[in-house]
């Protein structure tokens, strides 16, 4: 990876740029002059690669002059006005902005540092591409870090599990997000890795013929009736099999360890491809799920079947268009191509209107005056395992794990929690406090006539949407 190497791309898609790009690694360069990686190569290396694993998103100017920047104020004499001044103020606060994310911590007591933490937290929603350098940032880190010792491999391990995979999920970027919980399980967990790397090989090979076999097959139906589409298989990264095995499966039960991804034109025939596929193969019920209709709160879309395939065996499909494939990928990230030169704006208007994470973030701001409460928050809910349920009608409701049915009714509607007197989660009744768990299918009961929340709810419930509904309902 050369200098010339990431021109070129830039060249490709930004040929304007290329001089501004020049100059900020020029610049870099200089500035990080006689430091070293720990690999021995010289420091630049590291702002080179992370400026070219954002070109390739297409990543507009600033983004990528601050990707090669990212460093420069943390690790050299380089002041954020010094960059203002020699390129300009978007750049100047996109590295600011990636340089004191580096310093958000969850585990600290001290009210200086909580403040401090609050304050990042709260500032990357200013510029989602804060967020994205970062990540490129760490990306790059985690495939280096061989060159660590063993108690730092883990230490970046389990902060990158812990703050770097929810964020790239926040933000939709599964590809990032796939490759930095493997590279996290790799130095966790360098055993089951290698185990379990191995058997996900044995089983790609044994479902080779098979899923070939279904992709000509869908593939000579969808040209037929002229469907423009590309198939091809996709697996379940490494750390997902490492998940569903912890939760009790067995590695054959893992229906869709492999998957056959269908893409196609527009809306319309990714409901035509479904009912070709379920034409040709039959498929199992309670496995179709429709995030087109319904997409998940980081905006994911897609059709997702599984159907009997040859000999029987069970193969997930998904379906979906060109675009959602995209934003699937590389989620917000995406919008760089999708959008062009307006990209910034519809990212930061949509990360507002569309993505969860954002609102949850400023709710959370709003609600709590103390720094310690607001980061432990922010922590439990939004970087912590999260349990999906169904409603009644089957939509999929995200919660942070140990959600009560009082906050999956407060999600629903206000009115639903407030008026709630009983919950039935899979036909039975179960207790307030009861603690949802995956695919748990809940019913609230309410009553119109009910007196409303009860003060000891504000202790069982999870989420501060719900403390925060509750607390304004007695109020009154
Ligand atoms: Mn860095």
């Amino acid at each position: 990876m050369t200098i010339n190497d990431l021109l070129a791309i830039i060249k490709d898609y930004n040929p304007d740029e290329v001089d501004i790009v020049k100059k900020a690694y020029e610049y870099a360069n200089e500035m990080h002059k006689g430091q070293y990686r720990q690999s021995g190569e010289p420091y630049i290396n590291h702002p080179l690669n992370v400026a070219h694993i954002l070109a390739e998103m297409h990543a507009d100017r600033d983004t990528v002059c601050a990707g090669l920047l990212h460093d420069v104020i943390e690790d050299t004499n380089a002041t954020k006005e010094d960059i203002a001044d020699i390129f300009n103020k978007d750049i100047a606060n996109l590295v600011d902005g990636v340089t004191k994310l580096a310093k958000i911590s969850f585990s600290t007591k001290e009210e200086q540092n909580l403040a401090n933490t609050r304050k990042i937290i709260t500032g990357i929603t200013s510029d989602v591409r804060i967020i994205i350098i970062k990540l490129a940032d760490r990306l790059h880190n985690m495939r280096t870090l061989e060159y660590k010792n063993e108690f730092k491999q883990k230490e970046n391990a389990l902060e990158t599990m812990e703050i770097f995979v929810p964020l790239a999920y926040y933000i939709g970027a599964y590809r990032i997000k796939s490759e930095l919980e493997d590279l996290s399980l790799r130095y966790l967990k360098p055993d089951m890795y290698k185990q379990i790397e191995e058997r996900k090989q044995k089983i790609e090979i044994d479902s080779s013929e098979c899923l070939a076999e279904m992709l000509t097959k869908i593939k000579r139906m969808l040209d037929d009736r002229n469907i423009p589409n590309e198939i091809k298989v996709r697996t379940k990264n490494i750390y997902g099999i490492y998940k569903r095995l912890n939760e009790g499966n067995k590695i054959c039960d893992i229906h869709d360890l492999l998957a056959l991804k269908i893409m196609v034109d527009e809306v319309e025939n990714c409901y035509k491809t479904l009912y070709l596929v379920h034409k040709e193969y039959h498929p199992i019920n309670d496995k179709f799920k429709d995030y087109i209709t319904n997409p998940k709160t980081n905006m994911y879309s897609s059709l997702h079947t599984t159907v009997f395939g040859p000999d029987d065996r069970l193969v997930q499909t998904q379906i979906r268009t060109f675009d959602m494939d995209r934003i699937a990928s590389f989620g917000l990230t995406a919008y760089w191509d999708i959008n062009k030169g307006e990209a910034r704006n519809v990212m930061q208007k949509d990360l507002k209107d569309k993505y969860q994470f954002f609102n949850s973030l400023t709710e959370m701001n709003a609600m709590f005056g103390d720094n310690q409460q607001f980061v432990s928050q922010v922590k439990n809910e939004l970087f912590a395992n999260k349990v999906y349920v169904y409603t009644v009608s089957g939509d999929i409701i995200e919660l942070p794990k140990g959600s009560t049915p009082i906050d999956f009714a407060y999600k629903i509607h206000t009115d639903i929690g407030n008026t709630m007197v009983a919950a039935v989660v899979n036909n039975e009744y179960v207790p307030i406090n009861y603690e949802l768990k995956n695919k748990d299918r809940v019913r609230i009961i309410t009553d119109e006539l009910s007196f409303g929340p009860r003060g000891d709810w504000l202790d069982i419930a999870k989420t501060s949407y719900a403390k925060k509904k509750i607390r304004e309902f007695n109020k009154k």
